[in-house]
């Protein structure tokens, strides 16, 4: 094992962030204006992944590098931090290191805990092996690579659409199973007919294709307003999605899903949007978990009983007002890490820290071209439609890290918009194409419950 246990200048304290999203960019950002500190950020990729994009990189409205930012260019303006590619496995409290997959060790003065989120299967028998989830660029680029490969599947054997080739079984309708739900509908109805031509639309069979979103929940964006949830319910119908609402994914098979009213679903996409929890480093690091398997903090985030040691974002159970933990949102994580930041300058001068108030500014969901609804700051002052779609892409664009992310991000939604085709629909991930059309053994009525015919 290689061994590189850095000291530290005098008087200059090192801070380790793991983690470089929303939480630890923005925290290194901050302490970089303090000469008394350095930085090492560590991540296991080398760049920062916007992930409210994820699904439009999934539906190829936008390109990867649209949503995805080198983090040594993020802060490359910020000469006391420094951007190492690395997969932190653990911690070491007592000689205050933190241990790599490379085997590097970094002995911190302050560590920041800022690993985000990964996807949560809830035990669900096969989800973790044949379900698509949604949570990171791989998995984004996969999703389209596989939604492509089904489409020049079915158009070289149409005899496949009988085993669901065209079927997308969605779970989870919160606002990244909603918004993926939305997108589809848009492709299908829209997008693709206006890239391929009416005749190459039908050969491909994209008329037959059927769009499933399913939850256990009594209505889809469980978090929003019942005006807003009947808007999006309606604005997803109009697309062609087929809502299954207080129905719960029992089952993902290679070829097929079975739904708890015993309905069985030929398909060989399923996306996953039903869950997360912390990132799995959380259940490495010998401290206690609370919901979600994150890291429980304090009102000032540190980590109880850990001298230094503070945990954000999506990485940590962070109290909000009532009491109850915040929702894992990019503003929850900014917010967080730049109050981080000023704690651990705080802590260097020996001053008492201050508490993390979150400066609720709302909640938004897209569900399609011209459809959106948001409800903006803490008394939630409802917006829908077109209004709402439009705050959405703002919004948005102005969360990207750059003005170029920003302007390119809004030439291919133009372009989307305005001429309604996908920038982005091309299929060179080779690995992605060899699906298993028979890996579906039929069950018997009895074990797979009630049979219901859904393919088209
Ligand atoms: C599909 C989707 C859509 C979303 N849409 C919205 C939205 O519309 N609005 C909104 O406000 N929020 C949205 N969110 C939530 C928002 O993206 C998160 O709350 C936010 O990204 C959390 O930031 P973070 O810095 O805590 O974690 P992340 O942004 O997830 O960053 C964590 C970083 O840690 C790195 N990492 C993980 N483990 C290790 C390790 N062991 N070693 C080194 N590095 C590691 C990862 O590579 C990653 O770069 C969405 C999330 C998803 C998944």
């Amino acid at each position: 094992m290689i061994l590189s246990i850095e000291q530290n200048a005098k008087n200059v304290k090192h801070i380790v962030i793991v983690g470089g999203g929303f939480a630890g960019v923005n925290c290194a950002r901050k302490l970089s204006g303090s000469a008394n500190v350095r930085i090492t950020l560590l991540d296991k990729n080398n760049y920062q992944q916007f992930q409210p994009l994820l699904y439009q990189v999934a539906t190829g409205v936008l390109a990867p590098s649209n949503i995805a930012f080198n983090l040594r260019s993020t802060l490359a303006g910020h000469s006391n931090v420094d951007v190492k590619m690395t997969e932190v496995v653990s911690i070491d409290l007592a000689t205050r290191t933190v241990e790599t997959a490379q085997g590097q060790q970094y002995y911190y003065d302050f560590l920041v805990l800022a690993a985000g989120s990964q996807a949560n299967f809830f035990g669900t028998p096969g989800a973790d092996q044949n379900s698509y989830p949604l949570y990171s660029l791989h998995d984004a680029e996969r999703l389209r690579s596989r939604v492509l490969a089904v489409f020049e599947s079915a158009d070289r054997d149409p005899s496949l659409l009988a085993k669901g080739a065209l079927n997308f079984v969605i779970v989870g309708a919160g606002p990244t199973g909603t918004e993926m739900a939305g997108a589809f509908g848009d492709m299908l109805q829209s997008s693709l007919k206006k890239e391929v031509g009416d005749r190459e639309y039908k050969e491909l069979g994209v008329d037959r294709a059927q769009i499933f979103l399913v939850d256990g929940g009594k209505a889809v964006l469980s978090a929003f307003s019942p005006k807003a949830q009947t808007y999006a319910a309606k604005m997803l119908e109009e697309r062609g999605v087929q809502l299954r609402m207080e129905t719960r994914v029992k089952e993902v098979g290679g070829g097929h899903v079975v739904l708890s009213d015993g309905t069985r679903i030929s398909t060989h996409t399923v996306i996953w949007a039903g869950g997360l929890k912390a990132a799995s480093l959380a259940s490495n690091l010998g401290i206690n978990t609370g919901h979600g398997g994150r890291i429980d903090v304090q009102a000032d985030l540190t980590v109880p009983g850990m001298t230094g040691v503070y945990a954000l974002g999506d990485f940590a159970n962070i109290r909000g007002k009532d009491g109850g933990p915040l929702p894992q949102l990019a503003s929850v994580a900014e917010q967080s890490g730049k109050c981080c930041a000023k704690n651990i300058l705080l802590d260097i001068t020996g001053k008492p820290r201050d508490s993390f108030h979150y400066l609720d500014k709302g909640i938004m969901a897209m569900i399609g071209r011209n459809s959106g609804v948001a409800e903006v700051g803490e008394h939630r002052h409802e917006l829908q439609g077109a209004i709402a779609f439009a705050a959405w892409l703002g919004v948005h664009a102005a969360l990207l890290s750059s003005t170029r992310a920003k302007i390119e991000a809004f030439m291919e939604w133009a372009w989307g918009y305005f001429g309604a085709a996908r920038g982005d629909a091309i299929l060179d991930r080779t690995k992605e194409l060899p699906i298993d059309w028979n890996d579906d053994p039929e069950e018997p009525a009895s074990a797979a419950g009630r049979q219901t015919n859904t393919t088209p």
